[in-house]
């Protein structure tokens, strides 16, 4: 009661002498300095120190500091407070965990799983320090290595709690013959850095080590920097990427219109290590780390996919944002109901911006879209969660770890590939409806006008103010008509099956789904390794699950036969709707005999095929909506 009674004081204070509501609850502090450094790259451990001058009204007063649950753009809650160790805090200045070791310490209380409280000392001045454990080569995480550090700040930097919205400076110290590159970069060999806010801060993700390389290039004006770590052979293909790059760059301009800053980064690895893979949004940069290497097609067309999505997200979802996306409460997950929109369509928008920059054509960008038709309308969670819901359950599917067993597998969809398919669907509807005046690509234009560039900043952070799916509803209902309440209702926030047949009839192109050659799969996903089939779902009341099967269990055989990879589903192909197929399981220690009665063919294939009767202003929709018209 005491604090608060104190910080009511302050507020008073502030309000009488800012004139300003929505001022912080204190004063800001006079300095916060962070300080990076990594002496010792083997350990994995970055060193943290941060320099807090306080004003009179502060010091005497405990300081909090808190460690983010999660960070921007990964819904998952990870904790990041559990790699943290030795914190302390040292009285006066001291700059790096080196200097300040052995100064006398102020006594820190840890107050819960992400903070600590830092007792006062009637002193202006204070340095916290901690080490941070980094050893993931990710958009999310952060490795510090012998070859390199590479940080994404959310899992780096503590806040000091109040003091969110203040300005920071940042050091970073690198290891001899490092450099270090990110996305605010005033020029080369740059060691430090001033942002508005520690949010700022910690979206400007940071590569230090010997050996990147750079290729520049300008698009309308503005500056694009391709900054490559291969850990990987390149087999040459540098200049390629970075030509190609340049390409997406342009077709997503021609879109969008002049993106709001004067240069880009994107940060791209290629991990050779078979299983680090993610992409990250930033206000001037992304992140991209590629599993493979740069001379592997596959992977450099993996990168490509991955470019042309995050760097639509420039517009989508780091400016344009749903209205809980920023600032962020870092103590609790995020609780949106617009990730449909900010995944979802830069999902879409990623493959068709592809295919507008000519790095696709016309079957490989419908090909990837029925195979997302297939996924989507193949799910057991399609018929029991809508994009919002899953928007809302984005904690438990982001790469959300779970140690308790779920049966998400059949209750769930992702909002990425759902929400692709809500845009795909409403971007034809709106161009059929409208008959060509008007687009999805209008409702972003629009929205990106009304609510990042004209509405009044709503908070420290940004631009303008976060979207509602209310306001997207408003604005879809302005360009293509009322009749799309409707479609927010049944296809947003119900699990109706969206109206493929007719978004695709307005374009002279048709969805066409057949039972598959291998009809059935019992309702059974199996993981395979060299040992065994192991069951890793059952859908519920399907033939398996009315056999007993259950996750785990190992199949011995199907049908009398062994089971691999290439042969399951051929086994089940031999036999009709009512036949009994035996199945032999081990679980844990027992070995199970079980009987499946096949039911309805439940594998389907979908097409999308050109209307043989296409007429011509269908075609010309077609090209309008592949080409960007
Ligand atoms: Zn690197
Ligand atoms: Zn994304």
């Amino acid at each position: 009661m005491k604090t608060r009674l104190r910080s009511v004081i302050i507020l008073l204070t502030v309000i009488l002498t800012l004139s300003s509501a929505a001022a912080a609850q204190e004063p800001p502090l006079k300095s916060i300095a962070y300080r990076l450094a990594m002496s010792r790259p083997v350990s994995h451990l970055f060193e943290v120190a941060i320099e807090v001058e306080l004003p009179d009204e502060l010091k005497d007063k405990a300081l909090e500091l808190q460690m983010p649950k999660w960070s921007p753009g990964r819904y998952a809650v990870f904790d990041f407070a559990k790699n943290v160790q030795e914190f302390r805090a040292i009285d006066g200045r001291c700059s790096t965990v080196i200097a300040c070791a052995g100064k006398p310490t102020r006594p820190v209380t840890r107050v819960d799983d992400q903070t600590w409280s830092v007792a006062p000392s009637g002193s202006n001045m204070l340095t916290i320090t901690y080490k941070v454990f980094a050893n993931d080569l990710s958009g999310t995480f952060s490795q510090l290595d012998d070859r390199h550090g590479n940080y994404n700040g959310g899992c780096i930097f503590m806040y000091v709690v109040g003091h969110k919205a203040d300005p920071v400076t940042l050091t970073i110290a690198p290891p001899k013959d490092w450099k270090i590159v990110n996305g605010r970069m005033d020029h080369a060999g740059q060691t430090e850095w001033q942002f508005p806010n520690w949010d700022i801060m910690i979206d400007t993700p940071t590569e230090i080590a010997p050996d990147w390389t750079q290729d520049d290039f300008d698009v309308d004006g503005k500056k694009y920097h391709v900054v490559v770590h291969s850990f990987g052979p390149e087999g040459g293909k540098r200049a390629a990427l970075v030509s190609d790059i340049q390409k997406i760059v342009r077709a997503e301009v021609a879109m969008w219109g002049p993106p709001e800053f004067s240069e880009y980064t994107f940060l791209l690895h290629f991990a050779a290590d078979d299983h680090s893979g993610d992409g990250m949004e930033h206000l001037t940069s992304t992140q991209i780390i590629e599993p493979g290497a740069l001379a592997e097609p596959a992977i450099y067309n993996d990168m490509l996919d991955a470019v042309s999505h995050e760097f639509f997200h420039v517009w989508n979802v780091k400016r344009l944002r749903p209205f809980e996306l920023g600032p962020w409460d870092f103590t609790r997950p995020a609780n949106t109901r617009g990730l449909w929109v900010a995944e979802g369509f830069t999902n879409y928008y990623g493959r068709l911006m592809l295919r507008r920059a000519g790095l696709s054509d016309d079957k490989r960008f419908l090909g990837r879209e029925a195979q997302t038709i297939k996924g989507i309308e193949s799910a057991q969670g399609s018929k029991l969660m809508s994009a919002e819901d899953s928007s809302l359950s984005a904690p438990f599917l982001d790469d959300a770890p779970h140690s308790q067993q779920t049966n998400l597998e059949n209750t769930a969809i992702s909002y990425y590939p759902k929400g692709e398919l809500v845009g795909l669907v409403m971007d034809l509807l709106i161009r059929g409806r409208t008959a060509g005046k008007s687009s999805l690509d209008d409702v972003m234009r629009r929205m990106y006008d009304e609510f990042y560039l004209k509405s009044p900043n709503n908070s420290y952070y940004l631009r303008g103010r976060g979207y509602h799916t209310d306001d997207v509803e408003r604005v879809v209902a302005e360009l293509g008509g009322a009749e799309f309440h409707e479609f927010f209702k049944r296809y947003v926030r119900d699990v109706q099956v969206l109206p493929y047949d007719e978004a695709f009839a307005y374009v002279g192109l048709r969805l066409v789904k057949a039972p598959a050659s291998e009809p059935f799969n019992a309702g059974l996903a199996l993981d395979f390794d060299d040992q065994a089939a192991t069951i890793q779902n059952v859908r519920n009341y399907s033939p398996a699950e009315n056999a007993g099967l259950q996750k785990n269990d190992r199949i011995v055989s199907l049908g009398g036969k062994k089971v691999t990879r290439d042969s399951w589903l051929k086994a089940l192909a031999r036999y009709k709707k009512g036949d009994t197929v035996p199945v032999v399981v081990k679980r844990d220690r027992r070995t199970l005999q079980k009987e499946i009665i096949l039911g309805e063919p439940e594998r389907y294939d979908y097409k999308i095929e050109e209307q043989p009767d296409a007429t011509d202003s269908q075609r010309a929709l077609r090209a309008a909506w592949l080409n960007g018209k």
